[in-house]
Parts: C-alpha cells; structure tokens; sequence
C-alpha cells in the first residue's frame, strides 16, 4: 500500500471518534511522509497543527496506525508548509472518508451551522455519522423504542405513524433519531430524510415569516419522505410555531410520508402544546426509553471503549457501570475522562484511578455530571492560582518562577505551569509566555518536552486533579 492508502485507511478508522468539525479543521492537509521500521512520520501544513495533533491525538493516531501496521511505536509529526497549499497531491481528501451512500452534500450556511442540502432543496441537520443502529445497544430498557425505529426504517410511513420516542436526558432519543435517518438513505439513498431539532424549525419559520416567505418553508417539508424532529417539547407555549408545526405535520402525514419525534415526557405530559397537537402525537406509537440496566450499561461502555479505539482494562468498565447508574451520557462522560486522563499520563487507566475519579463524582452529590464538569473537579481555578500552586509544589518561589533562571527544578516548574495553563485554560503560546517573559516559540518548545516527559506530564495531572 502507497502512503496515500495508508494515510486514508488511518483517518477512516479515526473519523468516527472526533467530532467532525475538529476532523476537518485538524486533519486538513496532512499526509504521511514517511514509515521507517516502527516510525511513521505525519506531515502537517502548519506548527500550530502539530502542536495540536500531538497533544490531542497523538495516541489515537497511533492506535489507528498500529491496526495497519503492529510494528510502529511512534508517531513523529513534521511542519511541511507546501501541503498549506490545499492541493498537494500527498494528501487525502477528506470528504473520501466520509464518503458513505446517502450522504448529502454538505455546505456552510449563515451561523456556520452544517447543514446537508437534501436532494430536494430542503434544509435538514446533519444526521450524526456516529449515531447508527449498528452503535445502538437494544435492552429491556429501550425495546418497543428500538424494535419500533428498526421497522419505521425499513418501510417508512407504513407501520406506526407517527413513532414518537420520549424518555429523560441522555437515553439514546436523538441517537435512535438519528439511527433511523440512517438507516433510510442506506436503504434508499434517493428518500429525502429531514432531520431538525425542534428549535431548528422555529427559527427557520421565524426567518420565513421575516423575510416574508412562508409559502415557501411550507411547500418545502412538504417534499420530506421522513421528517425527524427532536426534542418537540421545545415548542411548548410558542403557539404560532405549534400551529406551523401542526399544519406541517398534517399535510406529511397525510400524504402517507413517516414522521418520527422525540420529547422528553410523554405526549399527554406536554403542558403548553395545543390538545390537537398532542392528539395527533399519540396516532401512531409511542415509546418511551428508560434508564439503562447494568448489563446495558456495559454493553455500552465496550461499544464506546471501542469507538474511542481504546485499550481499557473489562474490569475498569464493570466498575464504571456498576457505580454511573444515571443516563447513558454520564456513563460516556466518565469513560471520555478516564481515556483522556490516560492520554495525558501515557499509560492505561488503572481500577484506583477510577475509583478516585468516581468517588469525586458521587461526593458533588449529582450523579450526572457533564463532562465539562468532571474535567475541572478543582476548585477555584485560574491561571494565577495555578501558578502558584506549581511553585509550591515544586518549593521554588513566584519570582523564580518567571526569573530567566534554568535551574533545572525552576525550569521543571514553569513547565508543567505552561502546560497546565495550555490545557486547563485553552490558553496562547503567546499569552502564556507573557506570564513568564518568555516568547511563543520558547513556551511551545517547554510545553511539548514536558508533556513527552513522563515525569512532568504525571506531576501535571496529579496537579491538575486537585
Ligand atoms: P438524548 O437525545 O435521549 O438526550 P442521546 O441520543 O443524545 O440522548 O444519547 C446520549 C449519548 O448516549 C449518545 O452519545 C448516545 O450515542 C449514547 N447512547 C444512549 N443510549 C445508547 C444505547 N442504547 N446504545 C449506545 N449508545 C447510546
Ligand atoms: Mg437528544
């Protein structure tokens, strides 16, 4: 295989596991170099890149390259400003790898949301490429939902009509959504699948009512096979959208097209939707998802270990879905922290560590917490006080700190200082440097030797922690 094939095969595993937007801003022009014995050398378009590829995907890259080829053991990152060109022929088109029947032709609209143009001109989301069937774990909890959305999909506006799915944060609704889009276009790749978030067709009927042209947003739905709209409870007590929405809804319905909705309580439930609304909601099926079991749970855990490539210990996963019992997204959020921990530190995720971090969670009382949340666990941060937290550790004073010296416990210190503040606070190379009196150029250089060394990166995230 030419490296080209390589590099292709490579990003194709890793596309599932980023978000699209990082996958297309981080991988654009990037081409392998070169593969010698167990190193294979990433070219990349700009320094900014690689500092971010290696700090964020550096492990992930070598996960996916070590399925390729065992024996390689490193990935070394290369500036080659030639492929910021764009065209340069090393590199791999990126909309290859996202390339599956059904897709639609992406573009940019105003308020950079994606959105896919469907072949009838009908803006629709973009149906999420990680939420399939194939990546869904059926159980007791989720059964008539699942077994519902199988046969919605395979022969849409024929059996239950509406399908509506409800159930609380977090328990697989857009997912199952989004699944049954899917599973459409594969099935059919000429069936216009529309996919909004209840929000979504407020504002587009609120831009249409502004620009005068509400015929037109009502012609277009119209011409939908299968309208998928989540989380309906949104339009409680905005009537005009409620009357716009039921209008759509009839005139889909009746013309035999299948309409799929999610809500987070039951049709009845929704207090401030019209009666006649809630009624025509409760025509076809309605399903609820409920918390998953133990046994789901870990299903779940190991899809998703997976997903993320990664190497974990089954019993670091029994013991997560053992303790996480709330909602399907906490149980990721504490698995996406447990990886990204092991990334930082380089080694697998050992049964103490977690018992740690789970502990944490369930002493904030809340048992679901975003991940956003699990991730800054100590308390009253800000780069100056993370500062001084490092030099106390360290024993080297403030002034030290950002002194010139190159005592090598002083120059340990600012490191893992620079690099906490790069990772905690998102911080610039520049805006770092200027806490210390040092350049760009030397805070990234100090950032990068100190996360390949294992004993600064390790006294980072002990620090870090808290
Ligand atoms: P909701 O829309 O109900 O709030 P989501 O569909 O966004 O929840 O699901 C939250 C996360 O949990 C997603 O990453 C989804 O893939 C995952 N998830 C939920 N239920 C399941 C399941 N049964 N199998 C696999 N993943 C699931
Ligand atoms: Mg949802």
């Amino acid at each position: 295989m030419d490296y080209k094939n390589i590099w292709l095969t490579i990003l194709t595993r890793l596309e599932p596991t980023i978000s699209r937007g990082k996958f297309l801003t981080w991988f654009a022009n990037t081409a392998v170099l070169g593969i010698e014995g167990s190193r294979l050398t990433l070219g990349v378009p700009t320094a900014f890149a690689r500092d971010w590829l290696q700090s964020k995907y550096a492990l992930k890259i070598l996960q996916a390259a070590q399925e390729q080829n065992a024996a390689l053991t490193e990935i070394e990152f290369a500036v080659d400003t030639i492929l910021a060109d764009g065209n340069d022929p090393r590199t791999v088109n990126l909309a290859v790898v996202f390339g599956k029947p059904g897709d639609k032709k992406v573009r940019k609209v105003a308020g950079t949301q994606e959105v896919a143009v469907t072949s009838s001109g009908i803006r629709s989301g973009l149906l999420n490429p990680r939420y399939t069937l194939a990546n869904f774990v059926p159980g007791e909890e989720n059964r008539l939902a699942h077994v519902a959305a199988l046969s919605v999909a395979r022969t849409p506006g024929q059996t239950y009509n509406p399908l509506v799915i409800y159930g609380g944060v977090g328990l697989g609704k857009t997912h199952l959504l989004s699944a049954i889009g899917h599973e459409v276009l594969t099935n059919n790749p000429n069936k216009v699948v529309v996919y909004l978030t209840a929000e979504m067709f407020m504002n587009e009927y609120i831009a249409s009512v502004k620009r005068a042209k509400t015929d037109e947003f009502r012609r277009r739905y119209r011409d939908a096979d299968v309208l998928l709209v989540d989380d309906v409870q949104f339009l409680a007590e905005k009537e005009q959208t409620q009357i716009e929405f039921f209008n759509v809804f009839n005139a889909v319905h009746s013309a035999g097209k299948q309409i799929v909705v999610t809500s987070d309580r039951a049709p009845h439930q929704l207090d401030g939707l019209m009666d006649r609304l809630k009624s025509r909601l409760t025509w076809g099926l309605v399903a609820e998802v409920e918390q998953p079991q133990y046994k789901s749970r870990l299903e779940i855990l190991k899809l998703k270990a997976r997903e993320h490539r990664a190497i974990i210990d089954p019993r670091a996963l029994e013991l997560i879905a053992e303790r996480v019992t709330v909602g399907v997204r906490a149980l990721e959020g504490v698995l996406t922290t447990v990886l990204a921990e092991s990334d930082l530190l380089k080694c697998p995720p050992t049964l103490a560590r977690i018992e740690r971090l789970l502990g944490k969670i369930s002493d904030t009382e809340q048992k679901v917490q975003p991940v956003s949340q699990l991730k800054t666990v100590a308390p009253e941060h800000n780069p100056d006080a993370i500062v001084a937290l490092v030099a106390g550790k360290f024993g080297v004073s403030h002034d030290e700190m950002v002194s010139p010296s190159r005592r090598r416990d002083i120059a340990s210190a600012r490191a893992v200082a620079m690099l906490l503040l790069r990772d905690m606070f998102q911080m610039s190379f520049s805006a770092i440097g200027a806490k210390f009196s040092r350049d760009h150029a030397t805070v990234m250089h100090a950032i990068e030797k100190a996360r390949n060394t294992s004993e600064l990166a390790l006294q980072a995230a002990t620090l870090r922690e808290g």
